[in-house]
């Protein structure tokens, strides 16, 4: 690709039957980069992530390491290594912490998709939320919010993601247990090199963790920049993330 990025968008459009939202989306996200997509409601984040996993149609183009993804749908992308934590988590509330971890690794390309490489991967999981280890036989749905969220992660986790799409992990927790689950994120793209796509309304812990930033409003991106670039800048702190 021409810029070299891992994640590479140019001029993306999407939207909802007639509904456009996304108006020429144009990003590049460096291998081993945690990317925040900040803005206010309704300016497509949501619909940027699901762009990206195929389940919105899109006009332009998404390219992953090189290879041209525009268009393919959501279980193309997962075996690409595309890996979507929805807001409000998808996890299977009547299914139990081991299931949903188990249905995670389903959709993964064969090559790792042996009994040995899954067990390895639970144990990973667990490496990383010890809450899930202890948790496994229950339903997800006894879960506390941020458990559950945890387990939402770990499932992502289970396809062994290239890209890891997170769509406002910190919706409905407490601050403590938000910037825990953050840490973790962090840890997870420290040890595995793992891309991470994260759209957040907590502008400031996104910043905290993130590389490169990008506001959308009015699905266009306005500004892009290093994290520490823009949390520093207080004119754009107070046009863009609502800060006061
Ligand atoms: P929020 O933080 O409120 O989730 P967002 O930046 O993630 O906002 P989106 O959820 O992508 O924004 O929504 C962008 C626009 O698309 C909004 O106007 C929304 O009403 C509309 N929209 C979202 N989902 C659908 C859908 N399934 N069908 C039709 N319109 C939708």
């Amino acid at each position: 690709s021409a810029s070299g990025a891992f994640l590479e968008v140019t001029d993306l459009h999407a939207g909802y039957g007639d509904a456009r939202v996304l108006h020429g989306v144009d990003l590049a996200v460096g291998r081993g980069e945690i990317c925040a997509i900040l803005g206010p409601n309704g300016a497509g984040k949501t619909t940027l992530l699901r762009a990206l996993s195929g389940m919105v149609r899109v006009r332009g183009g998404v390219r992953l390491d090189g290879m041209d993804l525009t268009r393919r749908p959501p279980d193309a992308l997962a075996r690409q290594g595309v890996a979507h934590v929805p807001e409000g988590r998808g996890t299977f509330m009547p299914l139990t912490v081991e299931e949903n971890l188990r249905l995670g690794a389903f959709t993964r390309s064969g090559r790792r998709r042996g009994r040995a490489a899954v067990e390895a991967d639970l144990e990973r999981v667990c490496a990383y939320f010890p809450v899930l280890r202890a948790r496994m036989r229950q339903a997800a749905g006894s879960l506390s919010g941020g458990e559950q969220q945890m387990l939402a992660i770990g499932r992502a986790l289970m396809l062994r993601p290239r890209l890891l799409l997170l769509d406002e992990p910190s919706l409905g927790l407490a601050p403590m247990v938000t910037e825990e689950l953050f840490r973790i994120v962090r840890t997870i793209n420290e040890e595995e090199r793992t891309t991470v796509v994260v759209v957040e309304q907590n502008a400031h812990l996104a910043l905290g963790v993130a590389g490169q930033a990008h506001v959308l409003e009015s699905g266009r991106i306005v500004l892009s920049g290093p994290a520490e670039r823009i949390r520093a800048d207080e004119q754009v702190a107070r046009s863009y993330l609502g800060y006061r």
